[in-house]
């Protein structure tokens, strides 16, 4: 469907001004960077003509692109081969038991091309700066999006200009590397990059996929929330617990949930459950204080270096989807993440990173506090794959070889 008709708006989340479906492609000018997000909303009511279970039902496409009417492009682009999305939910009996909850699911968004969920993203970004006709395209990141962005950048034959800061684990830098982007690393945080690269973006003229300055990284995230609701059969769980740094993720499963909430294709919404590491948590302390936005915080820490985030850019949605759903925010210590890497592996087969685990580890506090009930069906999104910091996995696994010599005498029976 053609753009124009299948957009209806984009809405700024602070002062609700609109603008047309090819009106902007950052932030309200208004409210400025940090305030003024935007959200993409669509004919909702001639897609669902056309857009219903059946539909779904029917439809082959292992990808995200299955989403196609309610995505912010206006067809699948050709040169985006790897296939993202879709990707796995495990239903969990015997874990689900050990915790306290009536059923348990995560959904394994590790396998997706770059071993992260970012993928979801960065592909529908890609997509549109190739709308735009951009050959230069950028992002300041933790990690996890720069590696996915330069994977599509080079599907697409575009230049990535990349910005991380220089902590970043050394498994997300080779795949950077070897996926051919520009790499700046920056001695600084996060943060800094992230204002770095959208005064570079600005001054040069690059397509910025940066998180929530650009509108449509929402629209790629919230994928994962309708192939939840259509892995359980268009029964959404009870709640969705995921690991929060930025808030852009959370978002965008909220707005995946009320998109199919709008469409007709599901009757209720979960609540929602943000967690953060507590050595780095101002979204949690936001909510707590009742606040609309998060104070930056300086110099936090934690091994879960792709919630290492101080001032979060997408505190609106995140806070708006907690709120909104009826679920909460909360914080898990560095010890509890590595314990859920060891859990997930050893009693799912998952190879989690810590930003991942950490929403494993905040749905035992969550159940544990009385938040999560022992009657509710939950889903825990894992955001990443192991292989993508493995130092600090290998402090996680809590053992060492043995060093014997070739020498059977010395084998354990
Ligand atoms: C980016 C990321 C998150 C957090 O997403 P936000 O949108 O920043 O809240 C969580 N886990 C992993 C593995 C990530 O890469
Ligand atoms: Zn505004």
């Amino acid at each position: 469907m053609d753009l124009r008709r299948k957009i209806h708006f984009l809405e700024c989340d602070r002062c609700q001004r609109r603008f047309g479906p090819s009106e902007s492609e950052g932030t309200c000018p208004d409210c400025g960077p940090t305030l003024g997000t935007l959200t993409v909303w669509y004919a909702y009511d001639e897609i669902a003509r056309s857009f219903q279970r059946e539909t779904l039902l029917a439809r082959r496409e292992p990808s995200l692109w299955r989403y196609l009417e309610i995505l912010p492009v206006p067809e699948r682009p050709a040169l985006l081969h790897p296939r993202v999305g879709w990707t796995p939910m495990y239903d969990l009996p015997r874990l689900a038991q050990e915790i306290g909850v009536r059923r348990l699911w995560i959904k394994d968004d590790g396998v997706n091309p770059s071993g992260s969920f970012k993928d979801r993203a960065s592909c529908i970004g890609v997509a549109r700066a190739l709308l735009q006709g951009k050959t230069t395209i950028t992002a300041a990141s933790t990690g996890n999006a720069a590696s996915s962005l330069a994977l599509f950048a080079a599907c697409a034959g575009m230049r990535a200009v990349i910005f991380v800061p220089q902590t970043a684990p050394s498994a997300k830098v080779a795949q950077l590397l070897v996926f051919g982007a520009e790499v700046l690393a920056i001695r600084g945080t996060y943060d800094q990059a992230f204002d770095l690269c959208l005064a570079a973006a600005e001054k040069n003229g690059w397509y910025c996929r940066n998180t929530a300055i650009n509108p449509f990284m929402s629209e790629g995230k919230k994928t994962a929330a309708l192939e939840i609701c259509e892995q359980l059969g268009f029964e959404p769980p009870d709640c969705v617990v995921v690991s929060v740094g930025d808030g852009c993720i959370i978002g965008g499963l909220w707005k995946g949930f009320q998109d199919f909430l709008r469409l007709g294709l599901i009757q209720r919404l979960p609540r929602l459950y943000g967690v953060q590491a507590a050595g780095c948590a101002p979204l949690l302390t936001a909510f707590q204080q009742g606040q609309d936005m998060a104070a930056p915080l300086l110099g936090g820490h934690t091994c879960a270096d792709s919630i290492c985030v101080g001032q979060p850019r997408d505190h609106l949605k995140a806070l708006r989807a907690v709120r909104q759903s009826h679920g909460a925010m909360t914080a898990v210590e560095d010890e509890a993440i590595l314990e859920a890497i060891r859990t997930l592996a050893r009693k799912a087969g998952v190879f989690v990173e810590p930003a991942a685990a950490t929403a494993f580890a905040g749905l035992k506090k969550l159940v544990e506090d009385g938040l999560i009930g022992n009657d509710e069906r939950v889903a825990v999104m894992l955001t990443g794959n192991g292989l993508k910091d493995i130092a600090t996995a290998l402090r996680a696994s809590g053992r060492e070889p043995t060093v014997i010599d070739p020498d059977p005498s010395q084998v354990p029976a």
